[in-house]
């Protein structure tokens, strides 16, 4: 099989250079890979995304998708897992998106352990609405709506994600492709919540390849089921533009651990299939 089996008709809109072709150009591949191997049919496959440049992504790959809106992906993703625990739910999601508006429902899928894969294309600015400051965009960033520097700091989400009980925590970057591959491969295959940021160089407002090249590095001879080598390596950069001699941007699997899913846990909560569509309805309501 090749990867032209998953490419659409929709013409590519992003900007040349956007850190988003190598998430395109990753998950692709890894979808195509464990099909192949047997191991998950791509008609099992349900893509979720939500308002942003990546967005679009789901526009690009010839599977089952649901554009979602501003903030919503994770709680879509978490319905449809619900409805129907045999599909394989993969969340596309900018950091505007899950970082802001969306945070609580990103807190909530982390702490139930919802059985769905979350990718964030963090470029650390809002790209489609030209230039203006996200959760994580760093002190003095200067954009449209901070045109004399960003005088707060930014968050950590990957600290987030853990304390919250992420079960699959991740980070890569859009200029290491294998990299990326590797990380998704683990995180679709993770049974739990998987979190994965990717820092996705926006090129035209927020351009970060050179100091991510120059700070960046592979995690190696990490214990990612150590959950105090874990805290400590999420820790080690806090999202700002420090200038440091060495690089101390980690990148890989920060921290990974078996626990009950979410579903399972619903599944067997004894309620009648009835009564839980009304759950999944109501619980869908309150959401959106
Ligand atoms: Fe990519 Fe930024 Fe262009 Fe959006 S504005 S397509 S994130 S480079």
């Amino acid at each position: 099989m090749t990867q032209l089996k998953l490419d659409t008709d929709a013409k590519i809109t992003w900007c040349p250079g956007c850190g988003n072709f190598a998430i395109l150009n990753a998950i692709k591949p890894v979808l195509l890979e464990l099909n192949d191997e047997g191991i998950l049919p791509l008609e099992n496959v349900v893509l979720v995304s939500g308002i942003g440049c990546h967005a679009k992504i789901v526009d690009y790959i010839d599977i089952n998708s649901f554009y979602s809106i501003h903030g919503r992906t994770i709680p879509v993703a978490t319905g449809i897992k619900l409805a129907n625990p045999e599909l394989t739910v993969i969340c596309f999601t900018g950091d505007g998106d899950a970082y802001a508006e969306g945070l609580d429902h990103l807190i909530f899928a982390a702490k139930r352990n919802v059985n769905i894969t979350t990718i964030i294309h963090n470029n650390r600015v809002y790209g489609l609405t030209t230039g203006q400051y996200t959760p994580t965009s760093p002190t003095n960033f200067k954009g449209k709506s901070t045109p004399f520097g960003l005088d707060v700091r930014p968050i950590n989400p990957l600290d987030i994600a853990f304390t919250s009980g992420a079960t699959f925590i991740a980070r890569g970057y859009s200029h290491g492709i294998d990299l990326l591959k590797d990380i998704f491969k683990k995180a679709v295959l993770h049974q739990g919540f998987s979190f994965v940021d990717v820092l996705q160089v926006c090129v035209s407002f927020f351009n970060m390849y050179q100091y991510y090249n120059q700070n960046t590095y592979r995690l190696e001879e990490h214990d990612p089921e150590d959950h105090d080598a874990a805290y400590e390596k999420i820790r080690e950069w806090d999202y700002n533009s420090n200038d440091c001699a060495t690089p101390h941007i980690p990148l890989g699997i920060f921290y990974r651990e078996d626990s009950k899913t979410f579903e399972t846990n619903f599944l067997n909560s004894g309620l009648s299939t009835e009564d839980r569509d009304l759950e999944i309805k109501a619980s869908l309501k309150s959401y959106l």
